[in-house]
C-alpha cells in the first residue's frame, strides 16, 4: 500500500505560513485583496469561488466577489478588470474560468495587470516561467511541487511524465519538473503507447480529465503518482484520472481525489496573493 500524499494536510500547513505572514503585514498597515470575479451560473465555478472566498477569509485578506450576469458583454468585463487593476486596496485579481460562450477569455487574462494577476495565466508571467524567473506560479502545478517538498520526494534526476499539455496544467507543470531538474516527457492525446511512456516514469503526473483513465498497467512499481483530474465516475462520484483502488497497491505514493491536488490550488492561489501584496508594497 503506498504512502497516501495529503493534499488538505500540505494546504493547511501553506495557508497557515500565509495568515502568520498577513500578520506581520497588518502591523505595517497592509492587508492583502483578491479580487474574484465571476461571470453567468456555472455551478462548479460558484463552488471554487465560495472556496476561495472562505480561504480569503481565513487567512486574514480582504476578499471581494464581483458576480456579473451572463449576459455580461466583453467591454463591460474588460472595464471592471481597468477598475480592479487600479484599485490599491486590491493586490490580485482572478476572473473564474470557463467564461459563457461570447466571451473572449483570452482578451480577459490579457487585461488583468501582470502584477496582478495570481492566477499566472498573462503571457509576461507565462514568459517568466518559461525562463525560471517568475514572480508567481501557476497555482495547480504550483500545488503539486508543494506537495513533493513536503513529503520530501526528489525530483532531480527522475523520469517524470505528464499526460496533459494544457495551458494551466500541463505545460506549466512539465516546466516546474524540468526547473528541479527532473527528465520531462510530455505526453497528450496522439501520443503513440502511451502506456509504454507512463511506465517509464519515476514521477507521473496525470491531468487528462478522463476518470480513472490511469490503470495499474500504465504505472512503473514503486512510482510517485500524482492525479490532478476532477472527473465524475459513472456514479456521478468525484473521482481522479487515475484509477486509485488499483495503482495504490503498485505505486509507492499517490494523491487521492479528493483530498489531493485540489486542496493545494487555492493554498497556492493565497501565497500568489500575499507575494502579489508585498511586491506591490515594496516589502
Ligand atoms: P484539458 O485542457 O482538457 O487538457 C487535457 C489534456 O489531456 C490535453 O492535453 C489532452 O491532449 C490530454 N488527453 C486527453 N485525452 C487523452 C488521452 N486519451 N491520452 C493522453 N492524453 C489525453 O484539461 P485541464 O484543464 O488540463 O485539466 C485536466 C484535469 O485536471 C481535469 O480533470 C480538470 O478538472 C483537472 N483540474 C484540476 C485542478 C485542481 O485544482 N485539482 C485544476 C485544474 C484542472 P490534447 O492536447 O492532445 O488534446
Amino acid at each position: 500500500m503506498a504512502l497516501i500524499i495529503d493534499g488538505k494536510k500540505v494546504s493547511a500547513e501553506v495557508k497557515e505560513q500565509v495568515r502568520l505572514e498577513t500578520l506581520e503585514l497588518a502591523k505595517k498597515g497592509i492587508k492583502p485583496g483578491l479580487a474574484v470575479i465571476i461571470v453567468g451560473d456555472d455551478p462548479a465555478s460558484r463552488v471554487y469561488v465560495n472556496n476561495k472566498k472562505k480561504a480569503c477569509e481565513a487567512v486574514g485578506f480582504l476578499s471581494r466577489e464581483y458576480a456579473l450576469p451572463a449576459t455580461t458583454t466583453q467591454e463591460e468585463l474588460l472595464s471592471l478588470v481597468e477598475e480592479l487593476n487600479n484599485d490599491k486596496e486590491i493586490n490580485g485579481i482572478l476572473c473564474q474560468l470557463p467564461l459563457p460562450k461570447g466571451l473572449d477569455e483570452k482578451a480577459v487574462i490579457e487585461a488583468i495587470s501582470p502584477l496582478k494577476d495570481v492566477d499566472a495565466f498573462h503571457a509576461i508571467n507565462v514568459g517568466k516561467i518559461m525562463i525560471g524567473d517568475y514572480d508567481f506560479l501557476p497555482c495547480t502545478p504550483a500545488g503539486v511541487m508543494e506537495m513533493l517538498h513536503s513529503y520530501k520526494i526528489p525530483v532531480e534526476g527522475k523520469n517524470c511524465v505528464v499526460i496533459g499539455r494544457s495551458n494551466i496544467v500541463g505545460k506549466p507543470m512539465a516546466m516546474l519538473l524540468l526547473h528541479e531538474n527532473g527528465t520531462v516527457t510530455v505526453t497528450h492525446s496522439r501520443t503513440k503507447n502511451l502506456a509504454d511512456v507512463t511506465r517509464e516514469a519515476d514521477i507521473l503526473v496525470a491531468a487528462i480529465g478522463k476518470p480513472k483513465f490511469v490503470t495499474a498497467d500504465m504505472v512503473k512499481e514503486g512510482a510517485v503518482v500524482i492525479d490532478v483530474g476532477m472527473d465524475r465516475d459513472e456514479n456521478g462520484k468525484l473521482c481522479g484520472d487515475v484509477d486509485f483502488e488499483n495503482v495504490k497497491d503498485k505505486c509507492s505514493a499517490i494523491t487521492p481525489v479528493p483530498g489531493g491536488v485540489g486542496p493545494m490550488t487555492i493554498a497556492v492561489l493565497m501565497k500568489n496573493t500575499l507575494k502579489a501584496c508585498k511586491i506591490q508594497n515594496n516589502c
